[in-house]
């Protein structure tokens, strides 16, 4: 594969950093490389400035507002936002329901819920995981029954990221109990105003509220918010879903983060007496650069399948293990390299307006918030051991 830039590329390249460097929000960019909790407002913001470039639907097809962009195109803004220390695009919306509605949703959904998609008006929640449903998400028991012109839901979801926030959830809800029990299930769009749901919090590891449990009592919702055919929204779900995994991987971030950690190792290699950069360390950096690399290529490998109409097929997994498994590592890295420093954590350091001491020095480079959340990567967006079930599936034919 030649990933050599043509002066066409080049030319992309600058008009990126351009934007980058005169358009992007500057607040949002100061709190990035602060280290500092990015809020809903900040999420928005950036958001917002891509949609006034005509750049927020990334993947998305022209004829929909999309950038139109090729997958060279796509690596060297992921692969520039990310250095510019941007934050992630929040996929709920722009990525992960927005598939959804403009391949199997009709044509007065498209019209309602895709311009606010893509202007970041609207904030969107995923609502698949049941207590009792994540790996086997099959299972699910979130029921919706169909009387007169509107569905009557009630059951639970949970760990749904980020739903304090939102404006809509997008369900997986069981709507037929008789056959299999992928067919039973269809992918039905709620208002998170709508009486009847109601949050419960769930504080992570790490001091955060990010995931909630999210309960429905008899949620009215009407029955043209079903996308697509009643009983087929596994298969909708599972188009949804790859395209999660593609996003998970998140390869130019953990570059970047590669290159921070670097940076600290120089500084303490030329400190006297530190007891941390030995050589067995060093055999690990240099063990997860190269990973880093071979990863990268199977992500543009990925990317210019998408960009010629595939949906990413099972390298998705690949990348989704992978790239859950570097950003772990390069956290360890950090942790290993931080020493003691590692230890203090105090979460309230990482907002703005914290007046306390600042514990960690600057090397650490926010260790114990990385490290902690990042727990998570290898669990959600179905788990890694499920990925090799996949792959073992898909790839080997076992
Ligand atoms: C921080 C976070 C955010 C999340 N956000 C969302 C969200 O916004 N929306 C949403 O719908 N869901 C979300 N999830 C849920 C996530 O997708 C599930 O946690 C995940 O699918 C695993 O399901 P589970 O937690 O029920 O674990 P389980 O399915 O109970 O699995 C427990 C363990 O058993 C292993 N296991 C299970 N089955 C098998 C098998 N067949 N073969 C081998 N090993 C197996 C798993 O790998 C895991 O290690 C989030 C999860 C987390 C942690």
């Amino acid at each position: 594969m030649n990933i050599s830039f043509t002066p066409e590329e080049l030319l992309f390249r600058d008009q990126v950093r351009d934007f980058l460097n005169k358009r992007a929000p500057a607040a949002v960019k100061h709190k990035q490389t602060a280290g500092l909790r990015l809020d809903k407002h900040d999420m928005v913001a950036w958001q917002q400035s891509l949609f006034e470039e005509g750049w927020a639907g990334i993947n998305w097809p022209v004829e929909h507002g999309g950038s139109g962009w090729n997958a060279t195109q796509k690596y060297i803004f992921f692969d520039e936002a990310s250095k510019a220390n941007m934050p992630r695009i929040v996929p709920f919306g722009l990525n992960m329901v927005a598939p959804v509605i403009y391949k199997f949703g009709n044509e007065e959904q498209q019209k309602r819920f895709l311009p606010d998609i893509l202007s970041s008006k609207v904030w969107w929640c995923q609502g698949y995981s049941e207590p009792n449903a994540g790996s086997d998400l099959a299972s699910l028991s979130t029921k919706a029954e169909l009387q007169g012109d509107h569905y009557f839901v009630n059951g639970t979801k949970t760990w749904t990221t980020l739903a304090q926030y939102a404006d809509w959830i997008f369900c997986l809800v069981r709507t037929d109990n008789s056959g299999r029990k992928q067919q039973g299930i269809s992918f039905l769009l709620i208002n998170m105003n709508s009486p009847g749901i109601s949050l419960q919090p769930i504080i992570t590891i790490d001091g955060q509220h990010e995931v909630n449990e999210v309960h429905f009592d008899n949620v009215q919702v009407p029955a043209n918010n079903l996308i697509g055919e009643e009983g087929k929204g596994w298969t909708y779900a599972k188009v949804l879903l790859t395209h999660e995994r593609t996003g998970i991987a998140r390869v130019a971030e953990s570059k970047q983060r590669f290159c921070l950690l670097q940076a600290r190792i120089k500084e303490l290699q030329d400190t006297p007496d530190q007891p941390h950069v030995n050589s067995v360390f060093m055999a690990r950096v240099m063990a997860v650069e190269i990973d880093l690399v071979s990863l990268e290529y199977t992500e543009l490998r990925v990317l210019s399948s998408i960009a010629t109409g595939n949906a990413p097929g099972p390298e998705s997994s690949i990348l989704k293990i992978l790239g859950t498994e570097l950003q772990q590592a390069i956290d360890e890295l950090f942790l290993d390299l931080s020493g003691l420093h590692a230890l203090p954590f105090v979460p309230d350091q990482y907002s703005l307006g914290y007046a306390g001491d600042n514990l960690e020095p600057h090397y650490a480079a926010n260790t114990a918030p990385h490290y902690y959340n990042n727990r998570k990567v290898s669990i959600y967006g179905g788990s890694n051991e499920i990925q090799k079930n996949i792959i073992a599936k898909q790839i080997l034919g076992f």
